[in-house]
């Protein structure tokens, strides 16, 4: 990107179309006919947030948010298409074939002033004011409804690179906080004074370390230090909430990185409290190696375009300690079906008070670890339906990554695929088909950029989010 800027009233510097290298060609074509419409209907229309700055960066955006001085309903009006949502604040989402794409209005910094409507922003008519902005008494932000100007939206958000837009009516980068030099120069720095912006949003130093993992980035050495010092409160955030985010960080395809992060920040061992203790300790001698040796598989994997199913991440994660458990419990003389029960349920028990393992993901989890045995049963009692298990695929996968290259469990999942390929061919994982790799969207560590194609709805909207 050349040098030459232009600096506006705001404090914003403006990169005009032909000093940056980003092309409409690898913007999501369905985000393009948005932010036209809303131009054409005399309102202001950006992209923002990380699809700005993965296209900066040479990388496929994962997803593309627009931002609009439209209120929801105006933007309802507008598209046919388009669903309201949001409890705390909210959103427009506009529903295509295989893309959502989340349309929300300016937002205000203003926790004290009176809340501005986007048209008084931008001089225009009045409009029923929104609830104002609520924090709990550690500052955490509760609801959050205040609508703002472009530079105040800006200014809320988490990190300076998530900071920038990309303005349909000329084409340019609009850079409200810096964003710019610090993507050149890979750096993750909060907007604003990062222990304030921790502690109203704790969720954001987890993004911090996804971010600078994934990107190459360093943290800013204050970010850094208000971050080590706030990881404590972590916890504070909904468990939910915890869950998601640590699935992105564990499926980002550097999850043995972010894991280092984790660790020398503290973040990890106040997420996990026991299993961290168990890992820095050691059994009968040995220390545990599995958990690491599995994040850097999963990363391998991830790179490659291979998806894993939460249960059997967690499977592949947190297995070696569930059977340490198990085993405790079988040594009490429980039956091992049972003792399993009673080690998933009590890893279930301390893990999801701080981060929430969905009961179905925990049930799955279980089904995974107990019937590995039944793997040894061949044929026993009513092979086709154990096949038939829903989750016999992934009890497969973690029997192969765990055990698979001893000579006699090898064999027996040879028999066990060929079973099941006589009885369910196309359910099968290609791998155990010796097929070639099912068509799917490839993530590698740098993708090259190329232009936009379909994606899957996302699950997750900045309307679930605690904040903004
Ligand atoms: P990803 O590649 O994971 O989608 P992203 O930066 O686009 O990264 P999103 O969760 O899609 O992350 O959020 C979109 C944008 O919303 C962010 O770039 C950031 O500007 C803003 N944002 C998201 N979460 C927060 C937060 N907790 N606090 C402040 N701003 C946030
Ligand atoms: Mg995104």
């Amino acid at each position: 990107m050349k040098k030459s800027k232009s600096h506006e009233k705001s404090g914003s510097v403006i990169i005009a179309r032909q000093e940056h290298g980003i092309s409409r060609k690898l913007m999501s074509p369905n985000s393009l006919r948005i932010l036209y419409r809303l131009k054409d209907n005399g309102y202001i229309g950006y992209l923002v947030g990380g699809c700005v700055r993965d296209l900066l960066l040479g990388r496929e955006p994962k997803d593309f948010d627009v931002v609009t001085n439209a209120t929801p309903n105006e933007v309802k009006r507008m598209f046919r298409n388009c669903r309201l949502i949001g409890r705390r604040f909210r959103l427009a989402h506009l529903h295509y074939q295989d893309e959502i794409i989340e349309v929300a209005t300016f937002r205000s910094l203003a926790s004290e002033e009176p809340e501005t409507d986007p048209k008084e922003a931008h001089g225009a008519e009045h409009r029923q004011r929104p609830p104002r902005m609520l924090k709990d008494d550690d500052g955490m932000i509760l609801r959050d409804n205040v609508y703002g100007t472009p530079a105040e939206d800006a200014q809320r958000r988490d990190f300076t690179v998530n900071s920038l837009s990309y303005n349909i009516a000329d084409f340019s980068i609009i850079d409200y906080t810096g964003g710019l030099a610090d993507l050149n120069a890979g750096i993750i720095r909060t907007i604003g004074v990062p222990d304030v912006r921790f502690q109203e949003d704790p969720v954001r130093m987890l993004r911090a370390v996804r971010f600078a993992a994934l990107l190459g980035f360093t943290i800013e050495e204050n970010t850094r230090t208000a971050l080590v010092g706030a990881a404590d409160i972590i916890v504070r955030s909904a468990p939910a909430r915890l869950y998601e985010e640590m699935l992105k960080i564990l499926l980002s395809g550097e999850a043995a990185k972010c894991y280092d992060l984790l660790r020398q920040t503290g973040l990890f061992a106040a997420l996990f409290p026991n299993f961290s203790n168990w890992l820095d300790a050691e059994s009968e001698g040995f220390p545990h190696t599995r958990f690491g040796h599995m994040l850097n598989y999963v990363d391998d994997r991830i790179q490659q375009g291979y998806k894993i199913s939460p249960p059997l991440l967690l499977a592949l994660l947190f297995g070696e300690y569930i059977d340490e458990k198990a085993e405790h419990f079988r040594r009490q003389g429980a039956p091992w079906l049972q003792s399993v029960d009673a080690a998933v349920a009590e890893f279930m028990g301390e893990t999801c008070p701080i981060v929430m393992i969905m009961n179905r993901v925990g049930i799955a989890l279980r089904n995974i670890i107990s019937q590995q045995t039944r793997l040894n049963k061949i044929p026993g009692r009513r092979p086709e339906s154990f096949i038939a298990h829903h989750d016999f695929n992934d009890i497969i996968e973690y029997c192969r990554i765990t055990r698979g290259d001893k000579k006699d469990v090898a064999k027996q999942l040879d028999w066990w695929v060929a079973q099941a390929q006589q009885q369910t061919p196309v359910s099968l994982p290609c791998e155990l088909t010796n097929e070639t790799k099912a068509p799917q969207r490839k993530r590698k560590r740098r993708r090259r950029l190329k232009p936009h194609g379909s994606k899957g709805p996302r699950p997750n909207s900045s309307a679930d989010r605690d904040t903004p």
